[in-house]
């Protein structure tokens, strides 16, 4: 049996490579790609999340700022730092690292992210853009799903796509971005009567919930290509710490054509779709 396992590390790779192809080539025009990152308040996981970030970073010879803030900050001293990175021309990347502590809305800050700088693809104005086909920066989750729905060779005009969970971050732009390949598409949310009617007609079924074994083998069609985009932290029996995504994925292996693994997937590709915004960030303000 051919592998079914989508490699997303393997692809992340490549297109890491890519990236750093094209980082060279904007240095060749004596300009260089700088992404600075946001962190409000410090803690090892924001501090481990920011340092992973940097070495994926200046390996692909993108140059790598954390300014991070106390976690007592105000709003307008947040909002000033984003203006000041906006306005800052060796600045071509931002992003603001969430969670936030409670007393900041983190949709407000985005919104002030300028939209060419908007490496997450999560200022309004970038989605907005989306939905009227004239893409600038999309969100990397939903980048990365298209990216390894494809590398499959599957037909996503008129394909019949299922994506559960309807979140801002992750379902809402990956529903988006399948409709703008011309997939029909079904969102399935929390308020969802009878899930398994609606997956089990998918062809492409992507999840992100954040619910281990929420789709098990009854809930996939055979043949269906399923994309696992949620990342659960759950304790074993023996009281060891696994990562797993929202499928069931050994249960409906012997039924899908192919189907991405967690860790693996989804999660090396969005790092490289990251990368890969922040170089075309830069592209587009050097064409300006
Ligand atoms: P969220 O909590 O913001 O949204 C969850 C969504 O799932 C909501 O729309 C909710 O209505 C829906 N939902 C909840 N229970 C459901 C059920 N029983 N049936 C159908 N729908 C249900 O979560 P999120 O931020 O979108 O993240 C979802 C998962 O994806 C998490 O595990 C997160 O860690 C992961 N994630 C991974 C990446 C990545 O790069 N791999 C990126 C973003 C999120």
């Amino acid at each position: 049996m051919a592998e079914k396992w989508i490699d997303g590390a393997g692809l992340a790779a490549k297109l890491r490579e890519e990236v750093a192809a094209g980082v060279k080539n904007i240095a060749r025009q004596g300009r260089a790609v700088h992404l600075t990152a946001v962190l409000v308040g410090s803690t090892p996981a924001g501090e481990l999340y920011a340092q992973r970030q940097r070495e994926a970073c200046e390996a692909a010879g993108i140059s790598y700022e954390l300014r991070t803030l106390p976690g007592d900050v105000d709003r307008q001293t947040v909002e000033a730092t984003l203006a000041a990175l906006n306005h800052d021309t060796s600045i071509t990347g931002i992003m603001l690292h969430l969670p936030l502590p409670r007393h900041l809305d983190a949709t407000a800050l985005q919104y002030q992210i300028n939209p060419i700088k908007d490496v997450e693809g999560v200022n309004p104005a970038n989605i907005g853009y989306v939905v009227y086909g004239h893409t600038l920066i999309a969100p990397c989750t939903a980048l990365a799903v298209i990216e390894l729905i494809k590398s499959t060779g599957v037909m996503l005009r008129g394909a019949e796509a299922v994506v559960v969970g309807a979140s801002e971050i992750a379902g809402k732009p990956i529903a988006l971005l399948l409709s703008e390949q011309m997939a029909t598409i079904t969102l399935c949310h929390i308020a969802t009567r009878d899930l398994a009617a609606h997956t089990q007609r998918a062809e492409i079924l992507v999840v992100a919930v954040g619910k281990p074994g929420l789709i098990t083998a009854e809930h996939v069609k055979d043949g269906a290509i399923v994309i696992d985009v949620g990342i659960n932290r759950i304790t074993l029996a023996d009281g060891s710490k696994k990562t797993v995504g929202d499928v069931d994925a050994e249960g409906v292996y012997p039924k899908v054509s192919r189907i991405t693994p967690v860790p693996g997937g989804v999660g090396p590709m969005t790092v490289a779709m990251l990368l890969k915004n922040t170089l075309r960030s830069a592209e587009l303000l050097t064409s300006r």
